[in-house]
């Protein structure tokens, strides 16, 4: 039975350990990763953990008698230094090296950092693990001032969180609109009226100079001088892919771990899945891309234990994402590029609506507010490539699903 090392102990290192008994891998299997914890669930971390709705250890995805019941080594505390291929082992960093058959890379990734003055004070904070949530959320007191740099998922979700404490919240977006990189215009002036509604302050198109403090945080400031109070910063401006293990390893790298449709890289013994990897949708032609969600953990997961045990490829997925905010839930399916119109479906004003995007007559993808109905309609008419009549799909008196042509 062939023996299986697998990097990172994140949300698809620990899915994918479990699908690999599931699916009868019988062999040895390491799982190694840095935090000192079993593999958790980071969404909550910008949501309820932060609010003080749900303790960290809820978090855990599975227990440790899981692991000791299927025979699975989680060595949590513990960083790979290097990979050699040729030999086929990882070093670790106290010195000790493990052989595998099968590796995988499972780094997940890294707050981006900007590189501005001041960015080292105390109280500027990032959001990606448990530590970093309780660091904020020890932060984050009634009527105490806060910053948020970047107006993308985790900057508006910690906005929501941190209005839900009491705290006086500015977000500063570089962009014209909130979401730039991640949701449609339409959807950016929803959230920005939401926001403000919840007594948010929003400045957008505003780039940082510096940040102002002798050892805390006193203030950000903007390139046009503006000078903005602050007692916390938080930095949400993406995230960056953990791929310098599989550089060094010589592996082909683009923006992320380059892989196939069994999540294989350019060494067919190694295989990269989650945040970390640049990989093909074959719902979209096979395009290259990158996606920081747990649905794309949990979908390459599941494509590398059944690369592994021999078993047929699983069926490709429509890529979908969600985000909490307020009482606002946002579920989009698929990904909107090349479309060439899009169509309001309910009511932005009622906080119920859909954007779809089309190409033509075909859905590409869709944001719903509120209207899981509109989810799951899109997300099946993007699998299916079914063709829609724009006009139906707006009227409110048909059902979303019945406006395929
Ligand atoms: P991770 O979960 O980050 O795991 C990677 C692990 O590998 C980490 O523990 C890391 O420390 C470890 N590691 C890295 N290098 C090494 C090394 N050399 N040696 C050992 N260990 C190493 N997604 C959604 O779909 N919906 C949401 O609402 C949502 N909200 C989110 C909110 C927040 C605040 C954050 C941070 C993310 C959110 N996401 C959400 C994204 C989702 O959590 C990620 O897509 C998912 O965690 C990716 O899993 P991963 O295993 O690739 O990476």
């Amino acid at each position: 039975e062939s023996k299986i090392v697998i990097i990172g102990a994140g949300h698809a290192g620990g899915a994918l350990a479990a699908q690999l008994r599931e699916q009868g891998h019988r062999g040895p299997l390491c799982v190694i990763g840095d935090e000192p914890y079993l593999p958790y669930q980071r969404p909550p971390l910008s949501k309820a953990v932060l609010k003080g709705a749900t303790d960290t250890e809820s978090l855990i995805l599975r227990n440790a008698a899981f692991y000791q019941e299927n025979d699975i080594e989680v060595r949590t505390g513990q960083t790979v230094s290097a990979i050699d291929r040729n030999a086929r082992h990882v070093t670790l960093a106290g010195g000790e090296s493990l052989p595998y058959d099968f590796l995988i890379l499972a780094t997940g990734a890294r707050p981006r950092q900007l590189a501005i003055p001041g960015a080292g004070l105390a109280n500027i904070l990032t959001l990606r693990g448990i530590d970093d949530a309780a660091r904020l959320k020890s932060a984050l007191q009634p009527g105490r001032r806060l910053a948020i740099v970047g107006g993308g998922y985790v900057g508006l979700e910690v906005a929501a969180s941190a209005r839900a404490l009491g705290m006086e919240v500015t977000v500063v977006e570089r962009e014209a609109r909130l979401l730039a990189r991640v949701a449609s215009e339409p959807l950016a002036t929803f959230y920005e009226r939401i926001h403000q509604q919840q007594g948010v302050q929003i400045i957008r198109n505003a780039n940082l100079s510096h940040f102002e403090g002798d050892d805390h945080v006193t203030a950000v400031h903007l390139e046009d001088d503006r000078r903005l109070a602050c007692d916390v910063a938080v930095v949400g401006v993406g995230a960056l892919p953990r791929d310098e293990l599989a550089r060094a390893a010589g592996l082909h790298c683009e923006n992320g771990v380059m892989v196939d449709q069994d999540a294989r890289t350019s060494d067919p013994a190694i295989f990269a899945i989650g945040d970390l990897s640049w990989r093909p949708l074959p719902v979209y032609g096979d395009r290259m891309f990158r996606l920081e969600s747990v649905p794309n953990a949990l979908e390459q997961a599941r494509q590398v234990a059944c690369a592994i045990v021999g078993k047929p490829r699983p069926a490709a997925e429509v890529p979908w994402f969600w985000s909490d905010q307020y009482d606002i839930k946002l579920q989009i399916a698929g990904l909107p590029f090349d479309a060439d119109r899009q169509v309001v479906r309910g009511a932005p004003e009622q906080s119920k609506f859909a954007v779809y995007h089309l190409r033509g007559e075909q859905v590409m993808a869709v944001e719903a507010i509120n209207s899981p109905l509109d989810f799951i309609a899109g997300k099946q008419f993007i699998l299916s490539q079914a063709l829609v009549c724009a006009d139906r799909l707006a009227n409110m008196a048909i059902k979303a699903k019945d406006a395929a042509l």
